[in-house]
């Protein structure tokens, strides 16, 4: 398996039964998505609130919400149905650390009922430091950070808004406390031993030529992974095409950035972008096997 070939083997063992994380394992182990957590904090250019967070899942869907307690359920019901599950992670449909109360609750209930599942989380960031330790009391090994930028200037061109501290922070100022709070979380996943990957959503003229030194920093801090994403740009998915005409890379500008970055860093290139309520293989989708009204059938 090319890509893992640099981890240490301590991460290797880590990753090695993830789908997500290692090339040959996707075709032999499960994942699913529960979207428990509804609200954000901070708004992407690229993001229209109708839809899945745009920053992990796949633009344009709409997952069904969920309670913490009929995401457990549906975890069972799928844990009993497909016995190659091993990861259970909440990518969604917000930003999973703005909604800590649903998103703890379910993974509380989840390391306690199936301690042999893997747990995971996505985030933006904004609230990561907050959520260090809390994260660290559950079941959770991987956590997936979006760092589009470390830049505040561009990131002001990526994020309109931040909601922080009770108030709206607009432009540079609300971009440089959510690169400084990613920053943070980061280290602080790497120093408690969480395996940290990162998230990047190439941006064609705002952020491109900016990813290959997010990479160097976040590969310096410690980060396993990097997955820089392409911007999907379909007008009716968001703001950002819509206003300003925003594309986004074709395959032989995403592939040359990915060159470029991992000269310094493992490059994940097989993220699906899955819905936050994606279950299964990765590249297929048995969500419609276990909806609400089918699971309460299976007991
Ligand atoms: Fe949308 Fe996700 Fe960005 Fe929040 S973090 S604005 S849900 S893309
Ligand atoms: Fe894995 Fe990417 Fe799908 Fe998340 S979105 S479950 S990282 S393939």
């Amino acid at each position: 398996d090319d890509q893992m070939n640099h981890l240490s083997e301590e991460i290797r063992a880590k990753v090695q039964n993830h789908p997500c994380y290692s090339e040959d394992a996707h075709h032999y182990f499960a994942r699913m998505h529960v979207a428990v957590a509804p609200a954000c904090n901070i708004q992407c250019h690229y993001c229209n609130r109708k839809y899945d967070c745009a920053n992990e899942s796949r633009p344009g869907v709409v997952s069904e919400l969920l309670t913490p307690d009929q995401a457990v359920k549906k975890t069972m019901a799928v844990a009993a149905n497909i016995p190659q599950m091993t990861v259970l992670g909440i990518a969604g449909p917000g930003d999973p650390l703005a909604n800590p109360e649903r998103t703890f609750d379910t993974f509380r209930r989840l390391s306690e009922d199936a301690p042999d599942i893997k747990l995971c989380v996505s985030t933006n960031g904004l609230a990561l430091p907050d959520s260090v330790e809390e994260l660290s009391k559950h079941n959770i090994d991987h956590v997936t950070i979006t760092i589009n930028c470390v830049d505040p200037e561009i990131g002001a061109k990526i994020y309109p808004w931040i909601f922080w501290e009770n108030r709206r922070i607009k432009g540079k100022k609300g971009a440089k406390i959510l690169i400084e709070q990613q920053q943070k979380g980061l280290e602080m996943l790497v120093a408690k031993g969480i395996l940290v990957k990162v998230n990047s959503v190439m941006i064609p003229g705002v952020n491109d030529k900016h990813l290959a030194e997010v990479s160097k920093i976040v590969k310096a801090k410690g980060a396993f992974l990097h997955n820089v994403m392409p911007l999907i740009a379909e007008a009716e998915h968001g703001t950002f095409y819509g206003v300003m005409g925003q594309r986004g890379p074709n395959a032989a500008e995403l592939q040359d950035l990915q060159d470029e970055c991992s000269g310094d860093m493992n490059m994940m290139r097989h993220c699906r972008q899955c819905r936050a309520d994606a279950v299964g293989l990765l590249g297929e989708d048995r969500g419609d096997e276990f909806t609400l009204d089918k699971i309460e059938t299976m007991e």
